[in-house]
Order: structure tokens, then sequence, then C-alpha cells
């Protein structure tokens, strides 16, 4: 079976989990969360990338692509994206790199290979490599994801997963021997209020968390928190009362407070942004939430991740 799509391998990260780590992000999520910042995650295929900011209109492209998706009228580029096989045959032909094509296959060798470069930060830092997305638990392969931790942590390398939860649970059985830490996803406690904003139920998402901790796995709890949407005291409160009645062992917490950096992308990939209406949470709103936290009993509350 075909290796998933890697879309970023990125060095030095500080965000996705503890210490300086390698974060390995994979192409593809079942997902479709309304303040998703990568959207080129989201789909399972190569797809170019068009940086409509860099383009000069040189017509460069326009011979170069055997599918005639790029025409220059009036002296602007049309790219009819519907014809666009993600050949890349145009990228390198672009003088001003407007193009790139999302999505690359690598062996697990190579990976890993990649990953060991930086061992001696891993080891000065605490850090080590983190699968992100995309949804690493659907890749179509996961067999490949299992070999990748498996290898990774059989050169005593820490192994974070950043999940959405959303996958059988019998493939978190699977990959558990080798994963230290699960950087776990809760987006929304209300079933109805998951399907409006994050388009699936999630029933199976909370399950999974509960069998998580209970077979003794390492849960980091990331809650994403949107003006809007979820910034609020009831909602906070919600999510708090999931992780007590359920008696969720999670080592930290994690605040993720909405940013729309991600925004510009969506129009590179011939996408709507759908939500408009989401806001950036203010600094007091976000120590008001984490104290909510700290008074329930949760000793390593954070704000970011
Ligand atoms: S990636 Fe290939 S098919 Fe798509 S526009 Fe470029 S040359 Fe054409
Ligand atoms: S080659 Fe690049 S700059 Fe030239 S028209 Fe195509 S996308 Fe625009």
């Amino acid at each position: 079976m075909d290796a998933p799509l890697i879309f970023n391998v990125q060095k030095f990260s500080t965000h996705d989990g503890d210490g300086v780590r390698t974060t390995i992000f994979f192409k593809g999520c079942p997902l479709r969360c309304h303040w998703c910042h990568n959207p080129e995650s989201q789909r399972y295929d190569k797809e170019l990338m068009l940086h409509h900011h860099k383009c000069t209109a040189c017509g460069s492209c326009v011979s170069r692509c055997p599918e005639g998706a790029n025409q220059i009228l009036d002296g602007k580029l049309f790219f009819n994206r519907a014809l666009c096989t993600a050949c890349g045959n145009c990228v390198d032909w672009c003088p001003t790199e407007a193009r790139e094509i999302v999505g690359e296959e690598y062996t697990v060798d190579e990976l890993v290979k990649e990953a060991k470069k930086d061992l001696i930060f891993y080891e000065q830092s605490g850090g080590g490599v983190t699968l992100s997305g995309g949804e690493v638990m659907d890749m179509k392969n996961f067999d490949f994801v299992v070999e990748l931790c498996r290898k990774l942590h059989k050169e005593g390398i820490s192994v974070y997963i950043d999940t959405s939860g959303y996958a059988p649970y019998e493939r978190f059985e699977k990959i558990l021997p080798y994963v230290d830490v699960f950087l776990y996803d809760i987006k929304r406690i209300t079933r109805e209020e998951h399907i409006e904003y994050i388009g699936v139920d999630n029933a199976l998402i909370l399950e999974n968390l509960k069998r998580l901790s209970d077979a003794g796995a390492g849960l980091y709890i990331r809650i994403p928190v949107i003006g809007g949407v979820n910034a609020s005291p009831a909602s906070i409160t919600r999510a708090i009362n999931f992780l007590k009645e359920n008696n969720i062992k999670a080592r930290q917490i994690n605040l993720l407070p909405y940013h729309d950096i991600g925004k510009g992308k969506y129009a590179g990939l011939d996408r709507p942004y759908e939500d408009t209406k989401m806001l950036i949470p203010d600094k007091n709103e976000m120590e008001q939430f984490k104290t909510m936290f700290e008074e329930h009993g949760f000793s390593k509350v954070y704000i970011g991740g």
C-alpha cells in the first residue's frame, strides 16, 4: 500500500509538545474544523498551492502544463483547478515561486534518518518527534505510522502524536507501546456543537479518550479556545466536568487560543474560509479559563502549546 503523504517536516518546533521537536505533518483528515489553520492538511491527495500574491502573470506556467490548466487573459492568470493533476511540471518554471506542490512521499527510514539529525537537541531539551496532521491515526496505510513510531522508539526518541481521537480504538491500542504522549484534542463536548463545527459526532473521540486514560497512556489534553464558539465559562465548565467525571488522567492541559494565521492558505487552494465570525480570545479570558481548571485541581495548565 502507498505511503501516506507528508506535507511538512518541521525542525526545531517548540509548540508540539515538550522540548525541541521535529514535527512530521501527515496529509489527510476526516474532520473539517471551521478554524483549521492547515487547510492543506485536509485532503489525502497531492495538490497545487498557488500563492496568488506572488504571481506576476508572466505566463511561464501556461506552456508547461500538459492539462491546459493555466491561461493568461487580460494580463491576469486564470487557473482551472479541476484540470490540475498536481503533476508539478509548472512549479520549477515559476520565477516567483508562486507555485508549490503540497504532499510528498517519504519512506519510514528517511523520516527516521531526518529525525535522528537532531538527537542532540532532543537530549538537551527533553524533546523528540511529534506526528501531527491532518489526522495521523486515520492514515489508510496505518502500518506505516506504526512502523515509524516503532523505529523512533527503538532509537530512544520520544514520540508524541497530535490527534483528534477520531479513529478506531484498535489503532490506538496497536501504537500505544511506542507512543510517549498523545496530544489529545477536545474540541467540543456536546454532540450537536461538535457536528456543527467539526463535521462529525464526538462519541468515538470521547470514548477513545476514556479508554486511553484507563490504559495508562500519556495524555496532554488540548482545547482550542475560539471566541464566538467556545470561549465561555459554560463551555470550559463542560470540558472540566467531562474530564473529572470520567477520571481522565491528563498530565497537563493546554488551552490553545484561536488565531487566523492560516486564513490566506484557503485562497491558495481555492477554498472558502467558511466562518468569519470566529474571534481571537483576549488574554484576560484565557487567564480566566486557566484559573477555572486550576480551581478544579488541574495543576499543570498552560495557555498555548
Ligand atoms: S501541477 Fe501539473 S497539472 Fe497542475 S497546473 Fe501545474 S503543470 Fe498543470
Ligand atoms: S509562472 Fe508563476 S508568476 Fe508566472 S503566471 Fe504562472 S504562477 Fe504566475
